[in-house]
């Protein structure tokens, strides 16, 4: 063995048990009671080994919106937080990843990553035939938005188009995951959060949603729903579920952490689409991973510079930097309602891995990659915004005292402290 980890607490996917977990070539061959090994991290007694979370829903926003994250600062703030790999949206990029070519531009742009990163690519009117092309160059599924994106280089399709995606997309066995919010629903916004809540209403999601599922009956093709926010969604993809249609559904540290009772005018940390619905709206969507009819929790991390997060919430950037808290900030929220570690790992990295097929991720068993972390979950820290590796110091999280602190993160054997993070193709990992 090259290196053995030993510790009381292990979480795999058969639970949580006492073990030592052998590294050989940075993939983990062995979880048994006792390995011999010169090499052995001995975890402290408040210490509980993870697999590295797989966060598939973040926006890095490099090249082209580099002042608002960045590959060198998004991973290294993504090791921090225990999350070793990383799949980037196609879009606050400038060229966005809906052609090869922009794509080749990416990876040039993560040259220097600390932890794995793959790509989405996107489905914008008009690039149907650069789908199967960027399919074949590794990205992971496609994304499209169903309204105004926040981004005029990275349009809307109609439904028309995204069923045309679908039917090509379907050949292909892709996945397609959504921005599901109904153009003809949302309205503009108010300054205060009261008047942005009421533009952007549950109702908004519900359709786009049942437009979503709608389509994936028509035309076979795997679909997914990003951050839902509208708890009244639910019964529509477990409807979906029941009828045995490939929708998934993420939700986001956010949702499940605060609440629109919560939020005051000017707050605009707090601004993200669809947004913060209430305190029962947040125990709902608890209710929806506890039930299996939300399977995935990810970061969405979208943070963008300082001024323009700034203002009112008819005017501020809709995005929320969490990328290094999203660990933290669930398990704080599972704990206090009886989740247990091991269903924040399915929610963060199990769950993620499978959907975007990283059959080498997400879990602590032989012939995984040694993507680990020593995690500490009873200690409680406050949130210093300034102490975050993201690029921009802002995020809703500052001054909120959150359990679970990270002490070390591994990627595939070697702790993380430089950047040899590589950079990933569907299929090949
Ligand atoms: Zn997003």
């Amino acid at each position: 063995m090259d290196l053995v980890f030993r510790a009381r607490r292990v979480i795999t996917p058969q639970g949580e048990i006492a073990a030592d977990v052998g590294v050989v070539d940075g993939r983990i061959v062995a979880v048994e009671p006792f390995i011999e090994s010169p090499n052995v991290v001995h975890l402290a007694d408040d210490e509980v080994l993870l697999p590295g979370l797989v966060d598939t829903h973040v926006h890095v926003n490099d090249p082209g919106r580099t002042e608002w994250e960045g590959f060198e600062t998004a991973t290294r703030a993504a090791a921090a937080g225990g999350v070793t790999t990383i799949i980037d949206m196609p879009l606050n990029s400038i060229p966005p990843t809906v052609e090869v070519a922009a794509l080749e531009i990416k990876r040039k742009a993560a040259a220097n990553v600390s932890v794995d990163v793959g790509f989405w690519g996107g489905i914008i009117p008009g690039n149907l035939a650069d789908l199967k092309p960027l399919h074949e160059a590794g990205v992971f599924g496609f994304k499209c938005f169903l309204l105004h994106s926040g981004v005029d280089e990275f349009p809307a399709v109609t439904k028309a188009e995204l069923e045309a995606a679908l039917r090509e997309l379907a050949t292909l066995d892709a996945l397609t995951i959504v921005h599901a919010e109904d153009a003809h629903t949302v309205r503009e916004s108010e300054p205060d959060y009261p008047g942005f809540l009421a533009s952007r209403p549950r109702e908004a999601e519900n359709r786009a949603i049942a437009d979503v599922v709608e389509l994936t009956r028509k035309t076979g093709a795997r679909t997914h729903i990003l951050h839902l926010s509208s708890s009244d969604a639910l019964h529509i993809i477990e409807g979906a579920h029941r009828d045995r249609l490939p929708v998934t559904a993420e939700t986001c540290p956010h949702y499940l952490t605060f609440t629109a009772e919560e939020i005051h005018d000017g707050q605009t940390e707090f601004k993200c689409c669809p947004p913060i619905r209430e305190a029962e709206n947040r125990e709902a969507l608890w209710q929806g991973l506890r039930e299996g009819v939300i399977e995935l929790v990810v970061s969405d991390h979208s943070p963008s510079t300082v001024e323009l997060k700034a203002g009112d919430f008819a005017t501020a950037w809709g995005g929320i930097a969490s990328l290094q808290l999203g660990l933290p900030a669930v398990w704080t929220g599972a704990r206090s309602r009886g989740f247990h570690l091991t269903d924040v790992v399915r929610w963060m990295a199990t769950h993620p891995a499978r959907q975007v097929g990283l059959e080498s991720k997400g879990a602590i068993e032989v012939g995984k990659d040694a993507d680990l972390v020593v995690f500490a979950p009873d200690q409680k820290f406050v949130v210093d915004k300034n102490a975050l590796h993201h690029r921009n110091p802002v995020t809703p999280y500052h001054g909120r005292e959150l359990h679970g602190v990270v002490r070390q993160t591994w990627l595939r054997g070697k702790e993380i402290s430089t950047t040899h993070g590589k950079l990933l193709r569907r299929g090949e990992a």
